[in-house]
């Protein structure tokens, strides 16, 4: 949901579509700078929240941090700006603030990986005792981009000490663009075998709803509103009547004009799809 006029404003947003959670940005995404919070807009956004009736309120990081750069200075401007994002969540009560791991850009995956632990375990122990958790998406593999497979982010939390507060969030459009192909029912059991075998289901704690513009395996990142891409009908049929996931927060980040039209849209199509 946007935050256009104040954070505070998304939750109203959330619930003119009938939102039971939302994602939101605490800052623009695609700029370093941010705007300092005000406490006002801070109570206002926990009292907004309450009286819409939104359950979760998930961050999104911004476009431009990149903690597996191998370039210091873009490290180290990531490393900060990760770091207010996440003190901007510990003020507003956002527990899970998720990202993409990061591109090496050149450097290997290996190395990246390495790079992206180091930077996690420095954050982990400046925020100390913040109700913050890292969030690490599954991606596309667009480019250079870690991710997109699960041993990627499995190998990530295998080096990071506080484990506790680094959780996964599944995007099913960037899983099948990567190769994973939950559109199928064996491949939708494989999927989350996998994934439980590797990072583990309890790490689980958001779904991003997206269909795909682009095929299995395309490895590029391009979202559809759902049941009108390459996924389908059938992954969110799966996920929507799995037990297992009755309780995790599922999030649109389907395209949408000013009215927000096509949110009341793909929310019925989601809806729909729950059976009994
Ligand atoms: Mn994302
Ligand atoms: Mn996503
Ligand atoms: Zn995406």
């Amino acid at each position: 949901m946007s935050i256009a006029g104040g954070i505070d404003e998304a939750p109203l947003r959330g619930e003119a579509v009938g939102c039971k959670v939302i994602q939101i940005f605490t800052k623009s995404s695609n700029q370093w700078k941010a705007r300092e919070l005000g406490e006002e807009e801070i109570e206002r956004f926990k009292t907004n929240g309450e009286n819409a009736g939104i359950s979760s309120v998930i961050a999104h990081d911004s476009y431009l941090i990149n903690l597996a750069s191998p370039n210091d200075e873009l490290r180290k401007k990531s490393f900060h700006a990760f770091l207010d994002e996440m003190d901007r969540c510990r003020r507003l009560g956002i527990r899970y603030l998720v990202m993409h791991p990061g591109s090496h850009t050149g450097a290997g995956e290996k190395e990246g990986i390495k790079t992206i632990s180091d930077q996690f375990n420095e954050l982990l122990h400046l925020s100390d005792g913040w109700k913050v958790d890292i969030t690490l998406e599954t991606t596309a593999g667009q480019g250079t981009n870690l991710g997109y497979k699960f041993e990627h982010l499995a190998a990530i939390m295998d080096k990071v000490k506080k484990k506790d507060r680094l959780k996964v969030c599944f995007d099913t459009c960037h899983t099948f663009a990567a190769g994973y192909n939950i559109a199928t029912e064996e491949g939708y059991t494989e999927t989350m075998a996998q994934f439980d075998s590797l990072i583990g289901l309890d790490k689980l704690v958001a779904f991003h709803i997206n269909d795909s513009k682009k095929g299995l395996g395309s490895r590029v990142d391009r979202h559809e509103h759902l049941g009108k891409g390459t996924l389908g009908e059938a992954p969110f049929r799966f996920i929507m009547n799995d037990p297992r996931f009755v309780n995790i927060p599922k999030i649109l980040e389907t395209p949408k004009g000013k009215e927000m039209e096509e949110d009341r849209i793909n929310l019925a199509f989601l809806r729909n799809l729950v059976k009994g």
